[in-house]
């Protein structure tokens, strides 16, 4: 069996093929054979994919496919403990637009230039490659130092450089060294992709090494997908409230429902290291959900026993965008809870509302018009704030903390005070975001901006904390 295996050849137009009939055969003879389960599986699937070389190989581009490339990768690794490996996972950020720029004819043609460019590569000894689909190529490769492997990326993108197009093709390629033999082909395909992902549409990164923070973060986002559901389900979520106060009298005018997930062995974990993952695998819906019911059922029961209430905004996360019933959830919570829309405000960022396809305008249209306070988060982070000043139907403006935080920077100044005259002028309510110093509350008081949020005044707060601050403020 292992002089079968040594006579493979590694291009396909040079295998020999097996009939049918001759298949059980060989997967009698391959579970007859004295080796070990790795060796039996991947000789087995090795022959069951030469037996027919054509379902292996991609119809556009006539490269491996990608479940021929990771047995025939496996094998090689195997086959040659003395050296050392990688995979290379290679796409185009901007296919998509290309193909629609360009027309899918020249699309195909580029793929079919780029397989030709792995060809070669092809030809190098203990070499495999693949075009696993769409736009995605993938290269094993022996190397003896990683300047090996920056240079064929490099050399990559050089020749997909002189490809002659109006439209600039930015290729990305990511880079998974095996740490050992046992190391899987899909697990390195894996780690690559994920290096790839970290410079996708950087015309500047050309390639990226997968490494140990990858990996770290890569688990940690696994954990956070696997634990999340269980939190969900057990209270683990829970909103914390920072309350917004008028600069000039420090009273409470409100608060921010801020997520915080009190995790039983980490602690208080905030929403930056967990937004980012649901908002990925769209498990925000819920969390949104799970955190607006508690500030919608906080409202009932103060305003039921008689107790002040102050308004208090709640983060809409932008995936929201393509949730058709989000709108319907905020209204029959409103119902269920007796609680007025306008004690309530939503806050969106910018970015909400960008490729706005599936209406989010109009559900904040009809939000607005259902009594609902409409907020424009974190203001002057996203990209087209003006147009979408112009056309929003937002009532306030949270200005971000990054234009208050460089207050000593004169150039920062002329920025901050233009932005608030410009608000002003459009009849916004401004609340500035991540006040922390007196000299900033000096200028903003001196320019006529008396609403904030900040560490100055008071942090997140678990909503018992708040409630007592209020119950303060009224006696
Ligand atoms: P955001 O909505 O802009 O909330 C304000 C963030 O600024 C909060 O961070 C708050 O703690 C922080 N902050 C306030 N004042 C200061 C200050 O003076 N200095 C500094 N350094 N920071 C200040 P947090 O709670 O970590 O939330 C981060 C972001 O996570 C929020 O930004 C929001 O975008 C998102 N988020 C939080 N809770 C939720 C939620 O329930 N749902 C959704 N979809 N997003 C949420
Ligand atoms: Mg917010
Ligand atoms: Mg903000």
């Amino acid at each position: 069996m292992r002089t079968n295996s040594k006579n493979m050849p590694n291009q396909p137009d040079e295998q020999a093929t097996v009939n049918p009939s001759e298949q059980e055969t060989i997967q009698e003879q391959a579970i007859n054979q004295p080796y070990d389960r790795n060796d039996l599986y991947l000789y087995t699937l090795r022959k069951m994919a030469e037996s027919n070389m054509e379902t292996n190989l991609t119809n556009l581009t006539r490269l491996l496919n990608r479940r021929a490339f990771f047995y025939k990768s496996a094998e090689i690794i195997k086959e040659n403990p003395d050296k050392h490996f990688a995979i290379m996972i290679m796409d185009i950020s901007n296919f998509k637009m290309l193909n629609e720029f360009c027309s899918h004819e020249t699309g195909d043609e580029i793929l079919v230039y780029i397989a030709d460019i792995f060809r070669d590569y092809w030809k190098r000894s203990c070499t495999v490659v693949s075009h696993f689909r769409a736009d995605i190529f993938a290269m094993l490769t022996p190397f003896a130092q990683k300047e090996d492997l920056v240079e064929i990326a490099m050399d990559i993108h050089s020749r997909i450089d002189a490809f002659k197009l109006p439209y600039k093709v930015l290729a990305s390629i990511g880079i998974c060294i095996a740490t050992s033999p046992e190391m899987s082909t899909s697990n390195m395909c894996d780690y690559a992709s994920i290096a790839k992902q970290t410079i996708k549409g950087k015309f500047y990164a050309k390639y990226a090494f997968f490494d140990d923070k990858m990996y770290q973060r890569m688990l940690s986002e696994k954990q956070i997908e696997n634990d999340i559901v269980n939190a969900l389900a057990s209270g683990q979520l829970q909103a914390y409230i920072q309350p917004k106060v008028d600069m000039r009298s420090r009273r409470i005018l409100g608060g921010e429902a801020l997520v915080r997930w009190l995790h039983p062995t980490e602690g208080i974990i905030s929403p930056d290291r967990f937004i980012p993952v649901l908002e990925k695998n769209g498990l925000i819906i819920e969390v949104d959900f799970v955190i607006w019911t508690q500030v919608f059922s906080w409202l009932h029961e103060r305003m039921v026993s008689g107790k002040n209430v102050v308004p208090i905004s709640i983060n809409i996360s932008r995936m929201h965008a393509h949730d058709t019933t989000f709108m319907q959830r905020l209204i029959s919570l409103a119902d269920e809870f007796h609680v007025p829309p306008s004690l309530v405000i939503l806050e969106l960022t910018e970015s909400s509302f960008l490729n706005d396809t599936d209406g989010m305008y109009e559900s904040m249209l009809e939000l607005k018009q259902y009594g609902f306070t409409l907020s424009m988060d974190d203001f002057g982070t996203g990209y087209s704030t003006m147009t979408m000043l112009k056309n929003l139907p937002v009532n306030e403006v949270k200005i971000d903390r990054g234009f208050i935080d460089d207050i000593e920077n004169e150039n920062a100044c002329i920025i901050l005070e233009n932005v608030i005259h410009m608000l002003k002028a459009l009849d916004k309510t401004i609340i500035i975001e991540g006040v922390e110093h007196p000299a900033q509350e000096e200028f903003l008081l001196k320019h006529n901006c008396f609403y904030a949020q900040g560490f100055m005044y008071y942090k997140p707060m678990p909503v018992s904390n708040f409630e007592a601050l209020l119950d303060a403020a009224a006696t």
